[in-house]
């Protein structure tokens, strides 16, 4: 078999990868040392900014207090927070999210943009980039005052707070992915896949698999990028297949067959123990958070005179990366085995090993995968094996 890349291709991936892996190294110790600023040094400078910013907002716009619908809304929360003080709180919240994007926008424009310009990897024009940062900012915006309003608000009414939010917190995780196939939309432009062969290939081949599905739609990322991608959103009836429009352009059909064949496999694992194993780890973590808040409230950790004060959001968030960056590599240990699984169900339900070798060829010639990652940096959080691990569990084709 000739070689994956050539000696210059496979210099320029190691070339283009090495900044990625220099942040893998550095990036934890960043994280903790912007937690270790906010929480030393810059949290009471927030809190009395966010004071001031929300006692002149309410001053200035104190007729809104009375306008119709807002006076429902106002009154609403001023009674699930017990007190006024809600608009301190969510503007708190807001300032230490737009402190820490500020800070890391060097290293996500880099990331983001240039290095991946600098490889052609990106169709990224400077105001799609920009305008695709800004959604998900607000995104994030809205998600944090949501957060801070049901978790603080609910911690300041409740005892058993974090059971009353994480039970049902922990169902709506359980149905969020019936909705997955709506929410990349809020990004690319979708389109059904046209009538003609390969819709037919595609749709025997989930006959075979006993995957019922809604649709086969083709989604325009290469506004954006130049990688190859296809996934399987939504559940059940919501079940979409979604192939990238680079996809369409790069792959032979029967290419794209191999790679939903693998997409498929993903439906048959089985999802409950994951499922019901993260919907634990959900109540557990708010419990610790309980935990951590009344521990803060009994010592007047941050000059917090009360159980749930919004100053202690810092602390939750540092509790929170601690949790994710040490549960990354067990759960990229199952990860990577499922998609083990997956490669494996794909090469049982089409039988064609050489389509599937071409369509993992191209995947890296075009996503420029490094063949043969360092040990560490895939076992600190990899979700599929090195490309050239995959390759190598392909049986050869007579
Ligand atoms: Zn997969």
């Amino acid at each position: 078999m000739e070689p994956l890349f050539t000696p210059e291709q496979l210099a320029e991936i190691k070339a283009y990868h090495l900044p990625h892996y220099i942040r893998g190294a550095v990036s934890p110790l960043i994280s903790l040392g912007t937690f270790a600023l906010i929480i030393g040094v810059l949290l009471q400078p927030f809190y009395r900014g966010a004071q001031g910013c929300a006692a002149w907002l309410s001053h200035r716009f104190a007729r809104l207090r009375t306008a119709p619908v807002l006076r429902v809304v106002v009154s609403a929360l001023d009674k699930m927070w017990g007190e006024p003080g809600w608009g301190t709180a969510i503007l708190f919240a807001l300032f230490v999210d737009l402190f820490i994007e500020l800070l890391y926008s060097p290293a996500n424009i880099y990331f983001g943009y240039v290095l991946e310009h600098r490889y052609g990897m990106s169709n990224y024009t400077p105001l799609r980039y920009a305008l695709d940062t800004f959604k998900g900012l607000a995104l994030e915006a809205t998600a944090s005052s949501m957060l801070v309003l049901g978790l603080y608000g609910l911690a300041r009414r409740v005892k058993r707070w974090w059971l009353v939010l994480g039970v049902p917190s922990a169902l709506l995780l359980l149905g969020a992915s019936v909705l997955d196939p709506y929410r990349s939309q809020i990004y690319f432009q979708q389109a059904p896949l046209e009538q003609g062969p390969l819709r037919e290939r595609i749709t025997s081949l989930m006959a075979r698999a006993e995957v019922p599905f809604q649709d086969i739609r083709v989604e325009k990322t290469s506004v954006e990028s130049k990688r190859l991608q296809a996934y399987f959103a939504g559940m059940g009836p919501t079940r979409t297949i979604v192939l990238n429009d680079i996809m369409l352009r790069e792959l032979t059909p029967e290419e794209i067959v191999a790679a939903v064949a693998h997409e498929s496999g993903h439906v048959h694992e089985s999802k409950w123990p994951g499922r019901i194993a993260s919907s634990f780890a959900l109540v557990a973590f708010l419990f610790a958070i309980d935990r951590l808040l009344r521990l803060a409230a009994a010592r007047g950790w941050f000059g917090t005179t009360r159980f749930a004060d919004i100053r202690t959001l810092p602390l939750l968030w540092l509790l929170a990366f601690l949790v994710f960056t040490l549960s990354a590599p067990v759960s990229a240990v199952f990860s990577r085995e499922r998609e083990r699984e997956a490669d494996r169900y794909a090469l049982h339900l089409t039988q064609d090993p050489a389509a599937f070798r071409r369509m993992l060829v191209k995947a890296a010639r075009v996503n420029k995968m490094d063949p043969e990652p360092p040990r560490w940096i895939v076992l600190k959080g990899y979700s599929h094996p090195p490309i050239g691990e995959r390759l190598a569990a392909v049986p050869p084709t007579p």
